[in-house]
């Protein structure tokens, strides 16, 4: 649960005892390392994408690090993402030794990536993009996939904001070649420490399953059981396993999922009713706010004068209201600094007024009300 010096956090999480009982039997079963409820995990978790495979894995970096190597991007390639985005796609892109090519956003009423400025960005070295569905609305896939299709692109999807999040009737992570998602503590399906890869390529999923696993042709629940007594080593891989204690947190949250997004969804429509238009408040993805098809992973209002912002975050804090920032943009810290000349001045723009409020399942209406109140006082 969240720091209790604020009434009303920017994400909060549910201790339960069904919680607690998942835990304390998959401690109890004495095998704590990626085995049975992984597998479960990863076959729940494809039921519900309809994805042929899933694979559990320690984090979301590590989900987009397997997606770009099973996706075959290496040195020499260029991967387009957005910058107005987490570090990780980043990183892990400039860790298989590609270089990260920054896409710009829509504008400030649709904080997903520009198709006509990721179309700009394309080179011959293009590789592949990484797409992500900012706040659990889709971005525009059909778009996307176009380009992909015209450039023999990869589109690899980070959908870390958007588990049950759907685009034209599927399940986002699942229309691109791989999909990547976060069970980080602040996300959708939270189990601390965690994430998920999946694909409907028997390739992609044989190359994702070694590497999660140091290159080896067996796993060492296979040898527990008696099913294989060596093991050989096809590529150099990782430890990206996912394990017992947290897979049995995912299959938990995973039955609540539908209805914490539901309920989430709820929210973020009393927020665009409440402050769009109002002080000079604009609510981005306006007009999705309250549909089905978004996980509202983020509740995000951007404000009329960029100079303000910071004050107007600070009086929020007075408040108790706790907020934040998706994202400073990658191409504004040292690390990304160079982005070959490429400007992203709807990023710049949007990221200088944005402010994070919070969202979570289990708000109480006066909480929402203490947000609303406080945004509009402090505007
Ligand atoms: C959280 C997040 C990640 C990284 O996930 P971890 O599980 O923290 O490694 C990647 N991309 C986005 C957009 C995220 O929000």
């Amino acid at each position: 649960m969240a720091d209790k010096s604020w009434s009303v956090p920017l994400s909060d999480l549910v201790v339960s005892d069904d919680m607690r009982r998942a835990v304390d039997d998959a401690v109890g079963s004495g095998w704590w390392s990626m085995g049975p409820r992984v597998e479960e995990f990863e076959g729940a978790f494809s039921e519900l994408l309809g994805s042929r495979h899933a694979f559990g894995v320690a984090n979301g970096t590590a989900a987009l690090h397997l997606a770009l190597l099973a996706g075959g991007c290496g040195p020499g390639d260029e991967v387009i993402v957005p910058s107005l985005n987490f570090v990780a796609a980043a990183n892990t892109i400039a860790h298989v030794g590609a270089t990260p090519v920054f896409c710009d956003v829509k504008g400030n009423g649709d904080l997903n990536l520009d198709p006509d400025d990721v179309a700009a960005a394309i080179t011959p070295a293009t590789k592949a993009i990484v797409v992500l569905h900012y706040g659990g609305f889709a971005c525009d896939m059909g778009a996307v996939l176009e380009l992909a299709e015209r450039h023999g692109l990869v589109v690899i999807e980070d959908a870390a904001h958007a588990p049950g999040s759907r685009y034209d009737g599927r399940m986002c992570g699942t229309l691109g070649a791989i999909g990547c998602f976060s069970f980080f503590s602040n996300k959708n399906l939270p189990v601390g420490e965690g994430g998920m890869v999946v694909t409907d390529d028997d390739d992609i999923a044989d190359r994702v399953r070694l590497l999660r696993s140091h290159g080896m042709t067996t796993l060492t629940w296979d040898r527990h059981r008696g099913h294989a007594s060596s093991y050989d080593v096809l590529v150099q891989g990782f430890n990206y396993r996912l394990d017992e204690l947290r897979a049995s947190m995912g299959l938990v949250q995973l039955r609540r999922l539908e209805q914490e997004n539901a309920a989430r969804r709820k929210i973020a429509r009393q927020y665009g009713d409440a402050l769009d238009g109002v002080n000079g408040v604009s609510m981005p993805f306006r007009e999705r706010l309250g549909e089905g098809d978004s996980a509202h992973h983020l509740a995000v209002a951007l404000v009329s004068d960029p100079e303000t912002r910071d004050s107007i975050r600070l009086e929020l804090a007075e408040h108790g209201v706790q907020t934040s920032l998706h994202y400073p943009p990658i191409h504004c810290f040292t690390a990304y600094r160079d982005t070959g000349g490429r400007r992203l001045p709807r990023t710049e723009d949007a990221a200088s007024r944005l402010i994070t409020l919070p969202l979570f399942a289990h708000m109480r209406p006066d909480q929402v009300t203490t947000v609303i109140d406080a945004v509009i006082a402090a505007m």
